[in-house]
């Protein structure tokens, strides 16, 4: 397999970028033999990589990393570990009974992996705070999906607390929201430190990761795979391929992912005088009612209060958004930010940048033994914080011969369905973004 496209990173990782330099991981330059090589360092693959050094504390484990840890998607999301259903192609994120009880096990099954490697390997604190999340209303229509959500929700015998646009404004210190939906289940992640620091801690005479070293091929000789990368190579016998939607450049799921990309945008620093005039609580996380709506943070850093805003979505089959789509998507996080905070017209956007993003159309994973030897942890449709978390630590057992219901749950989902060809999906992805947005209205 010649691997057709390596990652493209539109803009920095803000939330790396705020964070103190770092030494990293050295890249592959020698021919090395492996007992697992795990593709990949975002969620799923370090989450594999910490099971297999639970379990296999002899094996040797290579981590192979196109670009920089945190510097890909794992690094550049919202951060919002999602312990609740949170489909975001549902229309209210209201959903069916027992499915969403099953899903709601299977997220907490990731959390407390992450909340376990969080505690045993001693990450800090603010990589993975479990502080709960709002889903914010600023609209008619956008209460009535928080008020089917909360029903739901009732149904499911969660806990949930109903906020009113005072309880909104005295969270927030903006008047932008008629009313929200607290959840205390969410954990908050600063997704780059959790993710550089994940790396750091897991690396030992066994484990090694290496940045900069993408697989350019695979080839397979009986039982043994070759992993080439520019300056390197690997022999192993198993691989776990934790690339999300890259999966499919090395020849896998073709045609059965679709490419996203959204965006976000951080603010500078606020100086003191901004902050006490914005009001509101030190630190909180908003969902949009709308699932195409725009998700804000409010955090604390050492150069000051920070605000981050994200949303849009644009279809991207090449992996690739061009600048003209970038430039208009990082001007409509300006409008949200000003719609949304009048009373600070003079702080700027220090940090625009997009992700890549992978779905299924039938919301399923790309997961399991794709060849002998080669097991996948993909397709995370957009809620990687703990799709991939709990797919990785699942490929890692599944390689391992270790059974669980989890392993068969995510075995026997169907397969990702097959997309209809060009520019059918295009068109039709497109539409459906478009009319999503609309709809979304003041949300967005
Ligand atoms: C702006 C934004 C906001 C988001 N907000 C949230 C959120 O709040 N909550 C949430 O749950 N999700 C969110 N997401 C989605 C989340 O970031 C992803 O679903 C998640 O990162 C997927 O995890 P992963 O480990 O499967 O894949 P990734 O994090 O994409 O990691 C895959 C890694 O594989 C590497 N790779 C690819 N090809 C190769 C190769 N050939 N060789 C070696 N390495 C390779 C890539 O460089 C990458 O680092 C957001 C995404 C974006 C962009």
């Amino acid at each position: 397999m010649k691997v057709t496209k390596l990652p493209f990173n539109p803009g920095p990782a803000a939330w790396n970028s705020i964070l103190p330099s770092d030494r990293g991981h050295p890249e592959l330059n020698s021919h090395k033999k492996t007992d697992w090589l795990i593709i990949g360092a975002g969620f799923a693959g370090l989450s594999a990589a910490r099971r297999l050094q639970l379990r296999r504390p002899f094996d040797r484990i290579t981590v192979l990393e196109a670009k920089c840890l945190a510097e890909g998607p794992a690094g550049r999301n919202s951060g919002f570990m999602i312990d609740l259903p949170h489909d975001l192609a549902s229309k209210d994120y209201g959903g069916r009974i027992q499915e969403d009880r099953k899903k709601i096990e299977q997220n907490r099954l990731a959390i407390n992996f992450a909340r376990k490697t969080v505690n045993d390997l001693g990450l800090p604190r603010e990589a993975f705070q479990e502080v709960g999340k709002v889903n914010a209303a600023a609209t008619t229509t956008g209460m009535q999906h928080n008020l089917n959500y909360k029903d739901h929700l009732t149904d499911l015998k969660e806990n949930f607390e109903l906020y009113d646009a005072q309880q909104m404004t005295e969270l927030t210190g903006t008047t932008y929201y008629l009313g929200g939906l607290f959840t205390p289940g969410t954990v908050m992640l600063q997704p780059a430190l959790y993710i550089r620091e994940l790396g750091k801690k897991l690396i030992s005479n066994k484990l090694k990761i290496h940045e900069n070293s993408p697989v350019i091929s695979l080839a397979h000789n009986g039982f043994d795979w070759h992993a080439k990368t520019p300056k390197g190579s690997i022999t192993t016998q198993k691989i776990i391929m934790a690339t999300n939607g890259h999966v499919e450049n090395f020849g896998l799921f073709k045609r059965r992912i679709i490419h996203l990309f959204t965006y976000g945008s951080m603010t500078r620093g606020l100086t003191p005088e901004e902050s006490k005039i914005l009001g509101g609580k030190a630190h909180w996380g908003l969902t949009s009612a709308d699932p195409l709506g725009t998700t804000v943070r409010k955090i604390s850093t050492i150069s000051g209060d920070r605000i981050v805003i994200r949303n849009k979505v644009t279809y991207e089959p090449e992996m690739q958004p061009t600048q003209a789509v970038l430039n208009r998507i990082y001007a409509k996080h300006t409008a949200s930010f000003d719609a949304r905070f009048p009373n600070l017209k003079d702080v700027q956007m220090a940090f625009n940048w997009g992700g890549q993003l992978a779905f299924s159309l039938n919301n399923v994973p790309a997961f399991g033994e794709a060849e002998k030897g080669l097991f996948t942890a993909c397709c995370q449709n957009g809620l990687g914080t703990v799709n991939g978390t709990l797919q990785g630590a699942a490929a890692a057992d599944y390689a391992m011969g270790i059974n669980s219901e989890l392993i068969d749950a995510l075995c026997n989902e169907d397969p990702p369905k097959k997309l209809l060809p060009e520019p059918i999906t295009r068109i039709g992805a497109n539409l459906r973004i478009l009319f999503g947005e609309f709809k979304a209205g003041a949300e967005l």
